[in-house]
């Protein structure tokens, strides 16, 4: 059983990004509006993310990473509409399952934080000889993730990381995304040994200053701002678009449904139809969409190995969105 739990967990996380990503939404969801993210080796050899959200309660820290663990769902009910398609209570199990994870947390009425290592989705003790028991320790209110030589269970998986950077890349990338979806929040992410920070993000900053942070003047100075719902469809959609004063080689797409990052390529498509007639060949958008939907019309069932996320109408819901931006586009001077 646990050679499969490890399989299954390798399939969930392809890569550091796919935990990072998990890490980040627990601690959004915790109510944290500071989020620090320490990197090394692409996350391959330590990823580390501190907050300062709710913390764990102690008595929740024994089963934290068992599956089907989580505080998120309270009745059958609630499983039917919520919208954290795939995962739900897998995230910290599986990472428990290919990684060295420990929790260090505190919530604001305990005295002490408290610290707890896992191995295959159990509480064990740090070092042979010590207690698998949480360790009472000093601490700010809030939780610190530390997960380190990710994939070491799967000898073969490590090996196929050629690049670091690559892996680097993408982590920064997805924080980037997060740190603009999230207003309120602040972000930073640092590589291990490094003095400054490679992404750093107030948590005042507005969208606009997140986008031009994290993505350049050029285009954070040509956006135009939609806003457009549908009841028929259960839809809306709102977000920040390049006008057609500005254009780059690849579309840059950040898209969000019910706050979390996801992929839809039916979507992008479809964007990069409606900018076409607006923009010179080979040029294209940049769009970061943020649409929630009726979490009964999300298809929750999707295999968590797939990012991508489908939901019930979507070709409606995609034209009307198109069509809005068009009319946007169409108002701008040029
Ligand atoms: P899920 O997010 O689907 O509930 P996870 O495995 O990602 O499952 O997390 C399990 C549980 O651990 C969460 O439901 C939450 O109660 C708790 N948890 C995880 N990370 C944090 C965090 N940063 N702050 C507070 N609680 C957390
Ligand atoms: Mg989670």
């Amino acid at each position: 059983p646990d050679v499969v739990n490890k399989i299954a967990a390798g399939e969930i996380i392809v890569a550091p990004v796919h935990a990072l990503k998990e890490l980040i939404e627990n601690a959004v969801d915790a109510g944290s509006t500071s989020l620090e993210i320490l990197v090394k080796d692409g996350g391959l050899k330590l990823l580390q993310i501190t907050d300062n959200g709710s913390g764990i309660q102690k008595e929740d820290l024994a089963i934290l990473c068992e599956r089907h663990t989580t505080s998120k769902i309270s009745s059958f009910d609630d499983l039917a509409s919520i919208g954290t398609y795939g995962f739900r209570g897998e995230a910290l199990a599986s990472i428990s399952h290919i990684a060295h994870l420990t929790v260090t947390t505190k919530t604001k009425d305990s005295s002490l934080a408290w610290r707890a290592y896992y191995i295959d989705g159990k509480l064990a003790p740090p070092k042979p000889g010590q207690s698998a028991e949480p360790k009472g320790v000093a601490g700010r209110p809030g939780t610190q993730i530390t997960v380190e030589d990710l994939f070491y269970s799967i000898p073969t998986r490590r090996r196929a990381f050629r690049s670091t950077a690559d892996e680097f890349n993408k982590i920064i990338e997805m924080v980037g995304r997060y740190a603009i979806h999230c207003d309120g929040v602040g972000f930073t992410c640092k590589k291990a040994g490094e003095s400054s920070n490679s992404l750093s993000i107030q948590a005042q900053a507005t969208v606009n200053d997140r986008i031009r942070q994290i993505y350049g003047s050029a285009v954070a100075n040509e956006l135009i701002s939609f806003d457009v719902s549908d009841s028929r469809w259960g839809f809306r959609a709102d977000g920040f678009a390049s006008n057609a004063n500005y254009n780059i080689k690849k579309t840059t797409f950040l898209l969000f449904i019910n706050h979390r990052s996801v992929e839809s390529s039916v979507i992008k498509k479809a964007l990069e139809q409606t900018y076409a007639s607006f923009l010179p060949k080979g040029g294209h958008p940049f769009i970061y969409l943020n649409l929630a939907i009726d979490p009964a019309r999300v298809d929750v069932n999707v295999h968590p190995t797939k990012r991508e996320v489908h939901f019930l109408n979507e070709d409606e819901v995609i034209q009307e969105i198109c069509k809005h931006i068009e009319t946007k586009l169409a108002a701008v001077d040029t």
